[in-house]
């Protein structure tokens, strides 16, 4: 159930309402909105009467939320959530590329990728240093090794950092090198992992799992948002489908679909959504002019040589020619690619 404010509410009719709340063992999360407040109210409400409340001093309405997914349905955060990280703002007109390798490698690599992406428009800096592979025999990532390395090649460069965390006892260690944790698309479904996340302070990405609906990939959401943890980003990488050209199919109808259900960004990942670099640029171009806020692209120095996803990364000359049509792209439909003026 969602409570607006009037916007002529005084603070403390809001304050007053929140304890009433709290009385009967619910906890509220409070959005401030440019022009009223809106009140999401989290636990058991059977026991609330919505017309009840709506007699309640500075209330303009109540709404209860047909969703399973409540903190992160568009109902309850009409505008859309912008997550700012340092000077960049996710979620607004502006559409952020990250770019970097599937795993970090070695430190000259990434530091040698992180110069080259940037110079070409990139604003974050990917790379795996804990990677979750299907093969237990596969390079599973340096380890900590591989998020300092990432860290100091993103803060040199002025990129966000940003790689996986595979499970709980791994979340302080990626915390502290860098400025967002993904969650992979095989522990979308991880609970345990995502109530965690839920608390951890930092921003998050949370890919879909191959075979989630959206209404799936918005719950597993909703278990980030229910630990008060709002910084939230999703990223749409392609589902299994029947057909076996690419490695996954990649949804590109998820980008309005999920803008309309909920307020969160959303970001594509075409690297993982193909499996093909030759296909990756039009998958990206694709995403932007979806609407979505950003992308997540696989660039490698040496794609042939690399230890993980060499088919699906891009050269650096490939992902500069990308950067120059998603400009256009981006113009076309109101918005710039971030970090450009
Ligand atoms: C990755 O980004 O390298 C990765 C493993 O992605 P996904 O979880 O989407 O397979
Ligand atoms: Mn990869």
């Amino acid at each position: 159930m969602i409570i607006i404010m009037r916007s002529d509410a005084e603070k403390n009719d809001t304050t007053t309402l929140i304890s009433k709340l709290a009385e009967k063992g619910l906890s509220v999360h409070r959005s401030t909105g440019e022009s009223r407040t809106v009140l999401g109210i989290i636990g058991d409400i059977r026991s609330l009467d919505r017309r009840e409340l709506e007699l309640l001093p500075g209330v303009h309405e109540v709404i209860p939320v047909s969703k399973p997914y409540k903190l992160a349905s568009r109902e309850f955060h009409p505008e859309g959530t912008k997550i700012s990280i340092g000077p960049l703002v996710i979620g607004d007109s502006q559409i952020a590329v990250f770019g970097g390798p599937c795993a970090v490698e070695s430190e000259e690599m990434i530091h040698k990728i992180a110069r080259e992406i940037q110079e070409v428009g990139g604003v974050g800096l990917r790379g795996g240093a804990f990677k979750p592979r299907t093969s237990p025999y596969s390079f599973s990532g340096l380890g900590k090794d591989g998020l300092r390395f990432l860290s100091e090649a993103a803060r040199e460069n002025n990129l966000v950092a940003i790689s996986e965390v595979m499970e709980i006892a791994q979340i302080d260690v990626v915390a502290k090198y860098c400025d967002i944790l993904q969650i992979g698309m095989r522990n979308m479904s991880n609970f345990n992992l995502l109530r965690a996340l839920g608390t951890c302070g930092k921003p998050l990405l949370l890919k879909r799992g191959n075979a989630a609906t959206y209404e799936e990939w918005l719950m597993a959401a909703e278990y980030l948002l229910a630990g008060g943890n709002f910084e939230v980003m999703l990223c749409e990488r392609g589902i299994r489908t029947f057909e076996n050209y690419t490695r996954n199919t990649m949804d590109i109808a998820a980008i309005p679909i999920v803008q309309k259900l909920s307020h969160l960004p959303i970001f594509a990942d075409p690297s993982h959504g193909t499996g093909r670099r030759d296909k990756v640029p039009a998958m990206a171009r694709a995403a932007v002019a979806a609407g979505a806020n950003g992308l997540l692209v696989e660039v490698h120095p040496e794609p042939d040589k690399a230890v993980s996803d060499g088919p699906q990364s891009l050269t650096i000359e490939q992902f500069a020619a990308m950067m120059r049509e998603l400009r256009i792209i981006a113009s076309a439909i109101g918005k710039r690619l971030a970090g450009e003026v």
